[in-house]
């Protein structure tokens, strides 16, 4: 039996999750479950799974939870707070944490789940982007397993030989190619873009995501930070990452070796097959998902990505190459943007400009300690703002 916490429980990710969990009861039992705000969602899968613990955002929160558990006579213990959500993610009686909180409000649980050595299976990837070094440094001396739960690098981890030591060059690997459906707005005429309301931008041809990372895949900003995860995750350089456009989002991703093999994962669109896979990993499990027809998908196409048409994919790039904290202050103005986006508060085409200035203006320096990650952070969601209040005006 692997006991299991789930960060976000109440999110597209972390919903796909307990429906591969409630197709193996044999086999996983819910520890804890968390949730922000959506406190009837949580007490129903309280109800349905049974978790020893439940944390809440507040204390508002925690206290309506509790009301509606006792109602249903049932034991959860009711918590609140961030504190509580590092507990939870590091209690001895857990096994495997899936962090699938989305931005950086992820990144304090899902460090402690890394120090405390669990199975990390990583949805959150805003977590790994903002921290690097300095969270692959706590997988490292806990002993903790990083398991990757986006697709792409799910797909990518499936194409790596097993024991693969984040050395490219070592496995023969001379390419990662990440592959992009390109989102919604992939031939819409640039020119019309600043026009696109949130839910147009959220309207994704191949996959149901909550509301962020959506915009995210709308500017392409999603690929970027997968570009910088994909880094940390396995060990490559910036130019030995490559995305490709590939529409219809069958292929998962690919490893591209030295000899000329290109390995690929493919399967239908539905997270919860790299969910699947990181649950029973070494092991493979059902999950659900239909089995792929390539015959009624006929055609598989590829094309480069616009750098023009999609700014946020560049910057990524350029915060790559410039390491240090830039990729915090990049993810940082990201999460403010976006969320002055989705409350109608900029236009689309601002998202892009508000991260490039924000990484113009405020310098970035070695990644030293997380009080100082977080330093970086708030600055940059500060210098965000107050680029966002002067544009409202
Ligand atoms: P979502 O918005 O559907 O769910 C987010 C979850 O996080 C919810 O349970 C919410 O209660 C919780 N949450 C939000 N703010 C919080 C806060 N301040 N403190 C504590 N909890 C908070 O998001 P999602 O689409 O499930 O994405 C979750 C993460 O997984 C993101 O990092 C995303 O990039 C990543 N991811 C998602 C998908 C996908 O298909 N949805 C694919 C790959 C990676
Ligand atoms: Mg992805």
């Amino acid at each position: 039996m692997q006991s299991i916490t789930i960060l976000g429980a109440t999110g597209s990710i972390g919903v796909s999750t307990l429906d591969v969990v409630a197709r193996h009861p044999e086999r996983y039992t819910v520890y804890a479950l968390t949730a922000h705000s959506r406190v009837e969602e949580l007490a129903a899968q309280c109800a349905q799974f049974r978790p020893v613990r439940a944390v809440v955002g507040t204390a508002a929160a925690a206290a309506q939870l509790d009301a509606l558990l006792r109602a249903k006579g049932l034991r959860t213990e009711v918590e609140w707070g961030e504190q509580a959500l590092c507990d939870v993610a590091s209690a001895a009686a857990v096994d495997s944490v899936m962090a699938a909180i989305v931005g950086a409000a992820g990144l304090a649980p899902t460090l402690a789940a890394a120090r405390a050595g669990k199975k990390v299976l990583l949805a959150n990837k805003e977590a790994l982007v903002m921290s690097g070094q300095l969270f692959m440094d706590a997988v490292q001396d806990s002993g903790a397993v990083l398991l990757p739960i986006d697709s792409e690098h799910n797909a990518i981890f499936q194409c790596l030989p097993q024991g693969y030591g984040r050395v490219p060059a070592a496995a023969g690997v001379s390419k990662i190619l990440l592959t992009a459906s390109g989102g919604p707005f992939l031939k819409r005429a640039v020119e019309t873009l600043d026009s696109v309301t949130p839910d147009e931008a959220c309207k994704h041809p191949k996959w149901v995501m909550g509301r962020k990372i959506s915009v995210d895949s709308a500017t392409m900003m999603n690929k970027g930070l997968e570009v910088i995860e994909a880094h940390w995750l396995f060990g490559a350089p910036a130019d030995q990452i490559e995305v490709v456009i590939h529409p219809q989002s069958v292929i998962h991703s690919m490893v591209s070796y030295n000899d000329g093999s290109v390995l690929a994962e493919l399967g239908n669109p539905d997270m919860r097959t790299p969910i699947a896979h990181a649950l029973a990993y070494p092991e493979r499990i059902a999950s659900g998902v239909a089995q792929l027809d390539l015959t009624r998908i006929g055609t598989l196409q590829f094309e480069k990505p616009d750098f023009q048409r999609f700014p946020c994919l560049a910057l990524a790039f350029d915060a790559l190459r410039a390491g240090g904290t830039a990729p915090t202050l990049l993810n940082a103005a990201n999460e403010v943007a976006v969320q002055a986006f989705l409350e109608q508060r900029i236009g689309f085409r601002q998202i892009d400009r508000v991260i490039a200035r924000v990484m113009d203006e405020l310098s970035h320096g070695a990644v030293s300690s997380i009080e100082a990650l977080m330093a970086q952070d708030a600055a940059a969601r500060a210098a965000a703002e107050t680029l966002i209040g002067a544009q409202a005006k």
